[in-house]
């Protein structure tokens, strides 16, 4: 799926906020959060990771939070701005606390049904997420033709960010999305050894097994290379070499 250019026709409004105030928290020190999931869903059970030696949680806070879904384009700038000037103190910590426990009940779900087609019994387990989903506030408007095609209008869905809890909706409808157009056989844990993230294997012949190069394949390769250079020098010693 093409994603910034699906999330470019989610047109986002926020009205109703309430008054308050709250300045920019300490998102500067934290690094750029992780995209290799290749669904929405994952992406949000991978901004826990440890990319190098120590975990680094992206949304341990409201402003953590606030910058995770910047950065997922899962909610626009202008919103999160009038978000982050309005939202009374500790609002947001608050939403980014229920964002970790959403986050690490959906972990359990996707590391016990990883690796298998979903089946119709499963149901039952997506009650939470269900509920959460009710709570939505999304409607449609027609707006000017975004995409350049032959009509001079189109029919937007925006979403009313009544409460800092709406944050959570837009997560919700990206678990939901996994739930229903992902095949689970292909959801995947890396294959490093002290890695925690994970993808949906979307590549021909489903053989991905890194959730990236960069951070874990080529650590594989180069154990492997160690490997083998540490068996060739044995088995050159061993013949009296
Ligand atoms: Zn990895």
């Amino acid at each position: 799926m093409d994603r910034a250019c699906s999330q470019t026709r989610v047109h986002i409004l926020t009205l109703g906020w309430k008054a308050g105030g709250r300045g920019i928290g300490d998102v500067m020190a934290r690094p750029p959060a992780i995209f290799v999931g290749d669904a929405p869903g994952l992406d949000f059970l991978n901004s826990i990771a440890t990319p190098v030696d120590a975990p680094i949680d992206w949304i341990d806070d409201g402003e953590g939070f606030a910058s995770w879904l910047e950065q997922a384009r899962l909610v626009s700038v202008d919103a999160l701005t009038s978000i982050r000037a309005h939202a009374l103190p500790g609002e947001l910590d608050k939403v980014a606390d229920q964002a970790r426990s959403l986050r690490e009940w959906f972990r359990g779900f996707v590391r016990e049904h990883k690796g298998r087609a979903l089946a119709a019994g499963d149901l039952v387990q997506f009650e939470p997420l269900n509920r959460l989903l009710e709570r939505d506030e999304s409607f449609s408007r027609i707006v000017p033709q975004f995409g350049g095609g032959s009509e001079p209008f189109e029919l937007l869905m925006a979403r009313r960010w009544r409460t800092p809890e709406a944050l959570l909706l837009p997560i919700g409808e990206a678990l939901a999305q996994l739930i229903c157009t992902e095949d689970f056989s292909h959801i995947k844990a890396c294959e490093g050894p002290a890695c925690t993230l994970l993808f949906a294997d979307h590549t021909r012949g489903h053989a991905r097994r890194w959730c990236s190069m960069a951070l874990c394949g080529n650590r594989a390769k180069q154990a492997a290379h160690r490997h083998r250079a540490k068996a060739h020098r044995v088995q050159l010693e061993d013949s009296g070499f």
